[in-house]
């Protein structure tokens, strides 16, 4: 045999034993999968990561074997035990799906578990949506979207969000959503980490599971107000880290950050030359002082937007992102090949709602969620006052109450709550939204006063 053809056959005895190795080790993890499912475990655990994290960089120092060839493999196999484990995660879209299936039967049910406000877009939208099919958005278009909204929205932004964007800083997208998994998927590879803080909103690490790229968790606690330690990012970023991801003012805490620790994690993604992800769509609900990442005037920063929250245009599916050019025409690729265009009636409705005020909209929602806290101290729950979103994030101190079997009983009794779970290692929380008028939020309330005093 010739010495090329001994190599290979050498090679695909390795990669056969590998693939064994790999089929070993995927029926631990389900067994381990199983267990924490018994009781109550989030699916990872950062702190054996990190252990088995540096075991592995210390066998690649005695190997002499490259680091990020190795962390590489490690975070594919991480990623893989996730995936594994997380079948059947409680999510508030899970309970809002099982609610509407209560409601086809004929139950009434009183959302508190979804972020949609329950109040119209603005008026002139109706104008909009009777005026496109005369004006002509009827026919593909330009993959980032109308010219002119585009324009428009780098207007309301630069005077807004103390910046200088230009139309080609924006793309209109399909919904936030779509933003931050373009985002995601066109700037980070398979294997590279991305640093997210929880609790928080589940798309972020899911588009990065997604997409083969690990996530870093940074968990914050409501007895340190939700705030996040420098030094455990730090600790957090590698050779391989590309991106942080922040969402102020906060899905599900409403947390919003004290400007100093905002600068001391931008000094930090910037000193690394990382990609910061800010999920903006809450910025119109800050009742308190908060800062748009752009004004940081970082080459990196991609900004998401929406209709959904602020507009009360949840169904129209109109969000945006804020950008440097060339990570603009990254994204507007992936929008090209996935849809060719966000539907042009609805980008031309949504430049008509950026005429509306509405600052009635963020009158109503304070007012709601001043409302829930209310109930909330009346019923002895532990939650931090928002500063801003739309939700409030009460932990269970009840003896044995767990986030998720609550979620399921409140349901029953015609209450829908968002799951801790759903937003990270929460299982003692559940996230109740201020998206309806403060009767019903009141009628909610008792229903979950009820069934915490454990009454039939
Ligand atoms: N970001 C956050 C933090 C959200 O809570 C949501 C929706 N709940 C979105 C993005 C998605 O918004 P959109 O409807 O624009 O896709």
């Amino acid at each position: 045999m010739t010495d090329i053809n001994k190599l290979r056959n050498k090679i695909d005895e390795i990669t056969i034993e590998m693939i064994k190795l790999l089929k070993t080790r995927t029926d631990i993890v389900k067994e381990i999968g199983e267990i924490k499912k018994n009781i109550g475990k989030c699916v990872t655990d950062e702190e054996r990561e990190c252990t088995l994290r540096k075991n592995v960089l210390h066998l690649c120092r005695e190997l002499d074997f490259d680091k990020s060839i190795a962390s590489k493999f490690l975070n594919f196999l991480l990623n893989e035990s996730t995936k594994v484990q997380s079948n059947n995660k409680h999510t508030h879209l899970s309970v809002f799906l099982e609610a509407k299936t209560l409601e086809a039967k004929g139950a009434k049910i009183i959302h508190m578990e979804v972020g949609e406000p329950d109040f119209s877009p603005p008026l002139i939208v109706k104008e909009g949506l009777k005026e496109v099919f005369d004006k002509g958005f009827l026919k593909y278009g330009q993959t980032k979207g109308i010219p002119q909204f585009r324009e428009k929205l780098a207007k309301y932004i630069s005077d807004n969000f103390n910046s200088d964007t230009t139309t080609e800083n924006v793309i209109i997208n399909p919904g936030a959503r779509f933003s931050v998994f373009s985002a995601i998927t066109t700037l980070l590879d398979p294997g590279d980490e991305m640093i997210t803080i929880e609790p928080g909103w589940p798309a972020y690490k899911d588009c990065a599971l997604n997409a083969g790229i690990k996530t870093r968790t940074i968990k914050t606690k409501l007895e340190e107000n939700w705030e996040p330690s420098i030094e455990q990012i730090e600790n957090s970023i590698s050779s391989n880290t590309k991106m942080l991801v922040l969402n102020y003012p906060n899905n599900p805490t409403g947390k919003i950050l004290p400007e100093t620790i905002q600068d001391k994690i931008m000094e930090l993604v910037i000193e690394n030359n990382m990609y910061i992800l800010s999920d903006e769509i809450y910025s119109q609900y800050a009742f308190k002082n908060w800062k748009s990442v752009l004004s940081y005037n970082y080459e990196k920063s991609i900004v998401t937007q929406s209709f959904s929250k602020s507009h009360a245009m949840t169904g129209f599916r109109i969000g945006y992102a804020i950008a440097q050019s060339e990570i603009i025409e990254k994204m507007a690729r992936l929008q090209a090949l996935c849809l060719t265009n966000v539907s042009e009636p609805m980008q031309y409705v949504a430049m008509k709602a950026l005429e509306a005020d509405t600052t009635n909209n963020v009158k109503t929602i304070q007012r709601r969620l001043e409302s829930l806290a209310k109930y909330g101290r009346e019923l002895k729950l532990d939650f931090l006052i928002p500063d801003g979103a739309m939700y409030i994030f009460v932990k269970l101190d009840h003896e044995g109450v767990d986030g998720t079997q609550l979620a399921k009983d409140l349901l029953g009794r015609g209450l829908a709550v968002a799951p801790g779970e759903g937003f990270g290692d929460y299982r003692n929380f559940i996230r109740l939204s201020a998206c309806q008028d403060e009767k019903t939020l009141k009628e909610g309330m008792n229903i979950l006063s009820s069934v915490l005093r454990g009454e039939k």
